[in-house]
């Protein structure tokens, strides 16, 4: 039995014991994850959970008198509980459930993007996700309000002196990724929310690449807005959550309308629920949920400082290694950054190198790991990324590096 905060030792075998697909052999080979940057691989708990909401538990929640809607609410509000605690929001009712990153962003973009007007400004940076990018667009097109980019440099670095002056009066929020995941930065994200605090705008935490590699507390952060997708944090596809504070959500209008999110419908006039739910409409992924938290239940139990450590050591080693090939060059070279190491060789298409890695047993996502702005500026076509998690290995990165060197005598 596990006594709450004592944290079980960070044992590398143990891990990845906990995680059947790792156990794989892909043409013959041992399987190398190393694309944890678009999704990250399950363990056992959240398969077992799985099949046991499906098998013993699965029902409708919020509405049904019956034995089986009780245990299938309470169990998706203990979830929500667990990752109010894990993050340490401080309501439960300020962690809303939603099918991932992408939609945490656009429902912020929609409802508070409802309380902007013509002129106001967004800020987001130049290495955003698409999807911290698209939806601000398209509320900058709605509202007829100005997108403004920090820029960064060859480093990727935040350029932070040009945020300074990106600041105004007219700037409603701040939208920006604590990691970048084709970069790795490690965004002085402490910094953005005190600045933008300052003059009176709020910010929104696109956090997809970091809860899963650190400590993150939304109080001590400060922060309005933190986003975060389920599956790349040990937990299902089809489910995220986003954290707002209380105040601010209240006031935003509802994003969806529809069954969960209502108080009194009648064909004159439809009162709204409280949170979380009137930023919930529809049967939610119940099964997401519940198993979302038993992941970041998981999760809290293993050292994240260990972890942290671990994977630091990986990156830094696998860069060290990378370095003795000729011709290769690190995108993305920022003091701080963790997890993420993307790079290119010269004369050779990424993708020819993804797909004779493939051949190896080693999984590696080639491309602009929809981050456009990011190559464009860096003036490549993408490049081939490994970005790692905690079951990683040094002895993985080993074999890793060979088979880079293997397929560059194919190639060359
Ligand atoms: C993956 C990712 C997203 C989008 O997450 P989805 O799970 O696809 O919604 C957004 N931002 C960053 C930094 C990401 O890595």
């Amino acid at each position: 039995m596990i006594v709450e905060n004592e944290k079980i030792p960070f044992d590398i075998n143990a891990i990845r014991a906990e995680f059947p697909v790792l156990k794989q052999k892909i043409y013959g080979k041992d399987l190398i994850y190393f694309d944890n940057g678009a999704t990250s691989q399950k363990p056992q708990v959240v398969l077992d959970a799985i099949n046991k909401y499906y098998s013993q538990e699965n029902s409708n929640i919020h509405r049904g008198v019956h034995h089986l809607s009780q245990v299938a609410t309470s169990h998706y509000e203990e979830a929500r509980t667990i990752i109010q605690k894990y993050i340490n929001a401080p309501l439960q009712e300020e962690v809303l459930f939603n099918s991932g990153t992408t939609a945490g962003i656009n429902m912020v973009a929609f409802c508070f993007g409802e309380l902007l007007t013509e002129g106001d400004e967004i800020v987001i940076s130049a290495m955003e996700h698409h999807s911290n990018i698209v939806p601000w667009q398209m509320l900058c097109e709605r509202k007829k309000c100005i997108l403004k980019v920090i820029p960064m440099t060859k480093k990727g670095e935040l350029e932070m002196d040009v945020f300074d002056n990106l600041l105004s009066n007219k700037t409603k929020l701040v939208a920006v990724s604590h990691i970048s995941n084709s970069l790795g930065t490690i965004n002085p994200i402490e910094e953005i929310i005190e600045k933008a605090h300052d003059i009176g705008a709020k910010v929104l935490i696109d956090g997809a690449q970091s809860i899963q590699h650190m400590k993150v507390d939304v109080q001590a952060l400060d922060c309005d807005f933190y986003a975060f997708s389920g599956h790349k944090v040990f937990g299902p596809t089809g489910v995220g959550v986003l954290y707002g504070k209380k105040e601010i959500l209240d006031s935003m209008p509802p994003y969806q309308g529809g069954g969960d999110m209502i108080s009194k419908v009648t064909f004159e006039k439809t009162t709204y629920n409280t949170l979380p739910h009137k930023f919930e409409a529809g049967t939610p992924h119940i099964a997401g949920g519940i198993c979302l938290g038993t992941a970041i239940e998981y999760l809290s139990k293993l050292d994240i400082d260990a972890i942290q450590k671990h994977e630091y050591e990986l990156a830094q080693y696998a860069e060290q290694e990378l370095l003795n090939i000729d011709g290769l060059r690190i995108i993305g070279t920022a003091k701080n950054k963790t997890s993420v190491v993307s790079f290119v060789i010269e004369g050779i298409h990424p993708f020819d190198i993804g797909t004779l890695l493939d051949k190896q047993g080693i999984a590696v996502r080639t491309g602009h790991h929809c981050t456009q702005p990011v190559m464009s500026f860096f003036e490549i076509p993408g490049t081939i990324r490994a970005s790692f998690a905690f079951y990683n290995t040094k002895n993985e990165i080993d074999i890793f590096i060979k088979a880079v060197n293997r397929s560059l005598e194919m190639l060359r």
